[in-house]
This record gives C-alpha cells, sequence and structure tokens, in this order.
C-alpha cells in the first residue's frame, strides 16, 4: 500500500481546492468561520451548488447520477471541503439511504427518490432507534400491518436527528412478529408530511434542537415505499450501519480542530508567551496529533481494502478512535480558550449577534462542540458495541 497521494489524486486535489474557492458563497464562508452555528439550510444550499456542478452525490454510480468516485477521491473532496469550511452536508440522503435505495431498490423507486437526493432537494432522517431498542436494534416495536396496497404505521422512534426538518425518513418498522426478531422487520420510506406523525424536540446538552421523538399513528404508507422484500429489513439496515459508522470517524473536522488550536495557542497571553509554547499544552496537543496520524492511516487502509475488494471490518475502529480524538480535541479547544468560552450565550452562534466578540470567533463555540461531541460515544452504535464487533469480527474473538 502506497500511502502517498498520486499526480493525478494531487491534481484533483487541487481542482476541488479551486471549485471551491470559486463557488462557496461568501456568508456561508464568513459564518463558518466566525464560529456561528450551521444550519441544516445553510448545507441544503452549498449541496444544491455541488449538485449544479455534478458534485451532488460524485461516489455514486454513473447510472444513478453519480461519478463512481473511488473512496480515496471521496475522502480528498471532503477532507478539502472541511479544511475550507464549507457547510458540513447531511450525510442521510447521499451517504445513508441512496446507496440502500441504488442498491436494493426497483428502478421505479431509484427514478422517484434518488434525483431529489443527489440534487439536495429532499431532505432526509433516519428513523432505526425507539425507546427500548437503541443497540438492541432488531427488538424494534413500531408496527407496520398491511392492508391491500399500503401498511398502516404506529409506535414510536427516539433521538432522530433532524426529522422535524426532513421531507422523507427511512424506517425500520415490524412487519412480523414470527420467528427471530431480526426476521420480521421491513425498510420503509415514509413521507414526513403523511397523517398521524408528530414529533417533539428533544433538546440536547448544547442547547440545540437536532434530536426529536417521533409519533406515528395509524400512519398510512403504500407498499410502493418499502425497500426490497418484506421482512427482510434487517439485511438492508445492517448495509446501512457500515456505512454511518465509518462518517464518525471525523478525520477531516479533527485536522481543522489541530488546526484551530494552533491559532488560538499562537494567541499571547498575559505573560507574553502564546500558549503554544507552553509545554504542558504542546504535549497534550502533540499527543492527540499522532493518534490523528494513525487514524488518517489506517482510515487509507480501509480505504485500500474498499478498493482493492478486500473489505475488512473498519467502519468500527475508525469509529471508536475517531471518537477518542474528536473528544480529546474538543476538550482541549475548551482548556485552550478558558473563560471565553462561558458565558456561553445560544443568540452568539446566530449570525446577527452583534456584541463584541469575546475572544477568537471560535471560542464562542468551544463550549457547544465540547458538549455535542460527548455525543460521539453513542450515536450510530454505542463505543461498547463498536468493541464487540472490533473483538468478534476483527480479532476473531
Ligand atoms: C446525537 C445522537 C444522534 C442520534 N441520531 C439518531 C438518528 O438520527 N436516528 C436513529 O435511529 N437513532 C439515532 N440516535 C440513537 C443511537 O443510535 C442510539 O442512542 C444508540 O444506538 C444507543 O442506543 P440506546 O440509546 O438505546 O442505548 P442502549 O442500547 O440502551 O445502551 C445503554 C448502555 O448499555 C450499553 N450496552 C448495550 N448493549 C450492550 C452490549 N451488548 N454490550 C456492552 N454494552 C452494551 C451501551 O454501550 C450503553 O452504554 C442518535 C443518538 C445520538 C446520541
Amino acid at each position: 500500500m502506497d500511502l502517498n497521494e498520486s499526480s493525478t489524486e494531487r491534481a484533483f486535489r487541487a481542482e476541488v481546492r479551486d471549485f471551491i474557492a470559486a463557488n462557496l458563497p461568501k456568508d456561508l464562508k464568513d459564518k463558518a468561520e466566525a464560529g456561528y452555528r450551521m444550519h441544516m439550510a445553510d448545507g441544503q444550499r452549498w449541496h444544491k451548488i455541488l449538485a449544479a456542478h455534478g458534485w451532488g452525490a460524485p461516489g455514486w454510480k454513473k447510472e444513478n447520477g453519480g461519478l463512481d468516485w473511488d473512496p480515496t477521491r471521496l475522502y480528498i473532496w471532503e477532507e478539502e471541503m472541511s479544511a475550507a469550511n464549507c457547510p458540513p452536508l447531511s450525510p442521510f440522503a447521499v451517504k445513508m439511504v441512496g446507496p440502500v435505495i441504488a442498491h436494493f431498490g426497483t428502478k421505479e423507486q431509484k427514478d422517484k427518490w434518488l434525483p431529489p437526493a443527489r440534487c439536495g432537494e429532499h431532505l432526509w432522517c433516519q428513523g432505526y432507534s425507539e425507546p427500548n431498542s437503541g443497540s438492541d436494534l432488531a427488538s424494534l416495536r413500531t408496527m407496520a400491518v398491511r392492508q391491500g396496497d399500503k401498511y398502516v404505521v404506529n409506535g414510536m422512534k427516539i433521538w432522530n436527528s433532524y426529522g422535524h426538518e426532513a421531507d422523507w425518513m427511512f424506517a425500520l418498522v415490524r412487519t412480523s412478529t414470527e420467528g427471530k426478531t431480526q426476521e420480521g422487520i421491513s425498510v420503509l420510506l415514509i413521507d414526513m408530511k403523511s397523517k398521524g406523525i408528530s414529533h417533539r424536540p428533544i433538546i440536547t446538552i448544547d442547547g440545540s434542537h437536532i434530536l426529536n421523538e417521533i409519533r406515528f399513528e395509524n400512519v398510512e404508507v403504500p407498499v410502493f415505499n418499502r425497500i426490497g422484500e418484506e421482512n427482510k429489513g434487517w439485511t438492508y439496515a445492517k448495509y446501512l450501519l457500515g456505512n454511518e459508522r465509518a462518517l464518525i470517524a471525523q478525520i477531516a473536522q479533527s485536522t481543522k480542530l489541530v488546526k484551530r488550536l494552533k491559532q488560538v495557542g499562537a494567541n499571547e497571553l498575559s505573560n507574553g508567551r502564546g500558549l503554544i509554547e507552553e509545554d504542558d499544552f504542546r504535549a497534550k496537543l502533540a499527543a492527540i496529533e499522532v493518534e490523528l496520524e494513525a487514524l488518517r492511516i489506517t482510515n487509507q487502509r480501509v480505504l485500500y481494502e474498499a478498493k482493492s475488494g478486500t473489505a475488512g471490518n473498519g467502519g468500527a475502529i475508525l469509529k471508536s478512535k475517531g471518537t477518542f480524538i474528536s473528544q480529546a480535541l474538543s476538550e482541549l479547544m475548551l482548556e485552550a480558550v478558558g473563560y471565553y468560552s462561558s458565558p456561553w450565550v445560544m443568540e452568539a452562534l446566530e449570525v446577527g449577534w452583534n456584541e463584541k466578540p469575546i475572544g477568537p470567533g471560535y471560542a464562542k463555540n468551544a463550549m457547544p462542540l465540547y458538549a455535542r461531541q460527548r455525543a460521539n460515544t453513542i450515536e450510530g452504535g454505542t463505543e461498547e458495541i463498536q468493541k464487540n464487533v472490533i473483538a468478534k469480527q476483527v480479532l476473531g474473538l
């Protein structure tokens, strides 16, 4: 495995960089650089710009409107977007449900859902977890009872990200109570405007409204909206979870945070020295950077395996280590900006806040970021579950 970028990859990196410099709207760039909160609508706006250039879902196959980019290209693309402070793109449509529809859906289903997912027209959310079904997802109880050409859905989903803004949900529902729990699950695509759907916001410790509790009361879903076979949904769900774990490695974001920590560290303190000159701070930052470098190489190994068709089980490793690193960096940022991250004023995260800035632009983001990163231990499969997966599938224990 050659860890160096080829000349083609270097040229591609330059192309992405040039495209972003020419096309990222200035207000979005300024907003991110000033440390304001980026919203779903910001990501959607950027997604539409990318889509107009043909980069809406470049990892998809050409027959589905993609560009067939390999994992290395996708990685470079994402790394450059993150480094340039582009608004984050929602993963649900392009990285999660899109590949499932492309792989297991019918032609009619692909025609209906793939183009708007690719172009950023539809926002999607994931309806997997339930109040008593998280790690043990197969025990889920939201029922879908078939009545002619429709299902009638009753039940509840929880920890649902962006369900209050989404147009569609890809949901796991129970269509049979016979046999093993895994054998009675189906995947339904549910229009979030359907009658009988209601949601209750869950405000997280970072003060934001991203999560929701979603209730279904006699919600009618056409049978057309079922992906693949009835009661075979567990297979499709597992296909999607593998993709989700690799997403949470956050290598590009952590790389950016290291850079910001160095910028913060370069600020002069009252003693006339920058924090970066303090041995303790340097040692802490260096230790995390070493871990990040190791993760980057592991990621390249996983990409190499994916490219050469010898796919391993890297997702759980990337998720586990990536979580540790992003949390350690957010903690160090908190230490570095000190009292500038406090008081934590929610309004200061929105454009239009015109009080005198407190400390460096991203100081105001340090506490919400620290709080948000705690959730990485849980979302997309908890740390304990990742360790179980690594023990079983990677170490063969
Ligand atoms: C920020 C955030 C966003 C999320 N977004 C979504 C979303 O959009 N859609 C969605 O469907 N879900 C979402 N989730 C839910 C997430 O997938 C679940 O929280 C997660 O799978 C854990 O399930 P649980 O909360 O029920 O915890 P539980 O499964 O009840 O786990 C509780 C504790 O027990 C431990 N545990 C459980 N089983 C085992 C085991 N076999 N071995 C060892 N330890 C074990 C866990 O590690 C954990 O510490 C989100 C969660 C968060 C935090």
